[in-house]
């Protein structure tokens, strides 16, 4: 049996860990010997916050750590507020080695009867949390040369979803955001990846059944987003869809393409050639826009040289 895969002497911030997905993360991570910043403001599935009587979500994930020998402490802040969560795994921890941008929530209504309110929430807590509390981490992370970061996208951003345009805007710009982070963070051994998880909580279970919600267990999730924080995993700025067990990899292609001389580019040509600019027989897997950029600098050049 290989030797457990461990994260002793490590801090990891779990955003959101006060249920779902984040508390499974936070449970798995504590387990294996990491200090767990669990936060969570204890909102609604759609970001309301009411003040309660019950014991508040972060608190109740922190003592369920505890009873099972972890080490946690509990952050209510909204995301937005990162620079306060980080400040909370520095007070009690002394840094932050691992951030999981997990937090969300969902405003689903279609495009004619959207709010700019549905709008700028779901920006704010997806994009702007995210981006907050991993820049309160970047230069902590810098200065010891390690760091690893996990951005939460959904499969309703990677491939559109009806009634959910802000929340697939949001989702699909984590993941420019995770590929520039890692372009960013390389060099310091600062590594970051997107999931597009799927998985029963309570925010899909108004839109599935029981049993699937049921089935769908983020604690089936949580494996993969540990391998992707720990020190040994390899992978950076690419993106896993996962979920009840099964865990794929996700990446663009792109078609050969038609290069046209300035001459030729008219809208009759794009018409003619249209089924061999989409056309993916002979495409390629793009991890940067170098090799465009290659052919179009060769027009470039040929053009200069016409003049
Ligand atoms: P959940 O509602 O069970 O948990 C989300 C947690 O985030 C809640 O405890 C909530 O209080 C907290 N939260 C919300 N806004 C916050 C804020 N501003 N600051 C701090 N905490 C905040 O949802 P979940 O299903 O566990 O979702 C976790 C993440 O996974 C989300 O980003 C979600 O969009 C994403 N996701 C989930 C699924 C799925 O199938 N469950 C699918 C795709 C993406």
């Amino acid at each position: 049996m290989s030797a457990e895969l461990r994260f002793d002497g490590k801090v990891a911030i779990v955003t959101g860990a006060g249920a779902g997905l984040g508390r499974a993360y936070a449970h798995l991570l504590a387990k294996r010997g990491a200090k767990v910043v669990v936060n969570d403001l204890g909102g609604s599935v759609s970001g309301e916050v009411k003040g309660t009587s019950t014991a508040r979500p972060a608190d109740v994930v922190v003592e369920e750590i505890k009873k099972l020998g972890g080490t946690a402490v509990a952050n209510y802040d909204s995301v937005e507020n990162g620079d306060k969560i980080v400040k909370t795994a520095v007070d009690a921890f002394g840094t932050v080695d691992i951030v999981i941008n997990n937090a969300g929530i969902l405003r689903d209504i279609s495009m004619q009867k959207m709010t700019d309110n549905d709008w700028d929430l779901i920006m704010k807590v997806h994009l702007k949390g995210s981006y907050a509390v991993a820049r309160a981490a970047w230069n902590i992370m810098r200065e010891k040369g390690y760091g690893r970061i996990i951005n939460t996208s959904s499969s309703a951003g990677i491939f559109g979803s009806f009634g959910q345009a802000n929340y697939a805007a949001a989702k699909l710009g984590l993941h420019g955001f995770t590929q520039s982070l890692a372009k960013e963070g390389e060099k310091r051994n600062i590594k970051c990846n997107t999931i597009a998880p799927l998985a029963g909580t309570r925010m899909t279970e108004t839109v599935m059944p029981k049993e699937l919600v049921e089935a769908l267990r983020p604690e089936y999730v949580a494996p993969l987003v540990a391998f992707l924080v720990h020190d040994t995993c390899p992978e950076n700025g690419s993106l896993f869809e996962v979920g009840a067990g099964y865990i794929c990899k996700d990446r663009f292609q792109r078609s050969e393409g038609v290069l046209f001389t300035p001459q030729d580019l008219t809208v009759e040509n794009v018409s003619k050639n249209w089924s061999k600019i989409v056309d993916f027989t002979n495409g390629t897997i793009p991890t940067s826009n170098q090799d465009m950029m290659e052919k179009v600098m060769k027009n470039i050049e040929a053009a200069a040289s016409q003049k």
